[in-house]
């Protein structure tokens, strides 16, 4: 079995949620839209995970909607928000290290003449709710500011956010990127005070291809599919019933213990990397499930390769892209050569002390056999 170590990149689907989805596709595989016995027995199920994703998040069934997948909510979120504050302005708030599925929308506004703001990191990656309060403008249309940063697991202030938004009187809607951070640090959506938030099923144990959009009741937004209806009118198209069952699943198998276990891990793992000489640590992580460290010296990319030949897999996947230091590692103004050497390492419930030594281990080889640059 090789280390996997990568869990913000992805998870493997847990028993629970894979048994629910091919009970799903091979038994109740009726469609929720049709009005026979099976197509019912389907809407109720769908109706009955909704119920189960909302326990989770604690929020109302009816807030949440049914996407495919993190980067359809994040587009989805920026576009609305834009379209349902277009009589009152173009002044876009967001952060220097959210994650491309916001920043990409974002841009695409840019060119389409909406003024932004990026909120920069501090050294520590956090950025602060003061510099928010001095961008609010009256134009302001939108703030989007992620719960966890998927690169170096640091908590972004975005309760903080949703008072300094209500303390200016500002109709700004907040979204939140909270795709990184469902199950693995509490929160509701009604106590961060957001207007949408985004999830992803496969962070989480559930398959690729599931994502959850939670619109705050009340809030009017533009459907982000035409079509049949479904999902009450949001997101047409025939609901992906096994994704939906298996989300469920995960959710519901997901363990009180989990972030406390993780947590200890990562800790584990923190002081065992701390002996190696040379190696940096570039962020802790407040979220249990994310660090990133750096050898100066030996690029990520060669690291990364390296380890995968020895069974072990981290990601400088986000971290350095086709050579290219990511925007938030590089946000962080790190020297070049730190930069260059970043690793994330990213845990999940199924991670043991054997995955740790055999990542220490690996880099402890590497870095004996070959000279630093
Ligand atoms: N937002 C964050 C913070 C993420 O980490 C990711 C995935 O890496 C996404 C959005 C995109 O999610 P998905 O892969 O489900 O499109």
């Amino acid at each position: 079995m090789p280390a996997y170590l990568d869990n913000a990149a992805t998870t493997r689907v847990c028993p629970e949620a894979a048994r629910a989805a091919l009970e799903a596709m091979t038994e109740g595989y009726g469609n929720p839209s049709a009005r026979y016995a099976a197509g019912q027995a389907a809407a109720a199920r769908v109706a009955e995970h909704r119920a189960a994703v909302a326990r989770r998040l604690g929020c109302d069934p009816a807030e949440l909607t049914f996407t495919s997948c993190g980067t359809e909510g994040d587009n989805w979120a920026v576009r609305a928000a834009a379209e349902h504050g277009r009589r009152r302005g173009r002044h876009i708030i967001t952060t220097a290290i959210e994650h491309a599925a916001v920043l990409e929308p974002v841009k695409a506004l840019a060119a389409q003449g909406y003024e932004v703001t990026y909120l920069k990191p501090d050294r520590a990656g956090r950025v602060s709710v003061d510099e928010l309060r001095a961008a609010l403008r009256e134009d302001t249309v939108l703030v989007s500011m992620m719960l966890v940063n998927n690169e170096l697991g640091t908590l972004q202030p975005v309760a903080q956010a949703a008072q300094a938004i209500r303390d200016a009187g500002s109709p700004a809607l907040l979204h939140c990127d909270a795709v990184q951070g469902f199950l693995k640090v509490p929160f509701t959506p009604a106590r961060l005070g957001v207007d949408m938030l985004t999830l992803s099923g496969h962070k989480l144990r559930a398959p690729k291809g599931i994502g959850v959009q939670y619109i705050r009741k009340g809030l009017n937004l533009k459907p982000l599919l035409l079509g049949g209806g479904q999902e009450g009118g949001l997101r047409s198209g025939t609901e992906p019933t096994a994704q939906i069952a298996a989300l469920a699943a995960a959710c519901d198998a997901w363990e009180e213990d989990y972030p406390a276990r993780i947590s200890a891990l990562k800790e584990y793992a923190l002081e065992s990397l701390s002996a190696l000489p040379g190696l940096e640590i570039v962020s802790r992580g407040d979220a249990p499930h994310i660090c990133a460290v750096s050898l100066p010296g030996y690029p990520s990319e060669m690291l990364v390769r390296a380890l995968s030949d020895l069974g072990v897999y981290v990601s400088s996947g986000s971290a350095c892209h086709k050579g290219k230091p990511s925007h938030v590692f590089a946000a962080l103004g790190l020297p070049k050569r730190t930069l260059m050497g970043v690793l994330r390492i990213s845990f999940g419930p199924d991670n043991t002390r054997e995955d740790v030594d055999a990542l220490v281990d690996g880099l402890r080889q590497i870095t004996a056999s070959r000279v630093s640059l």
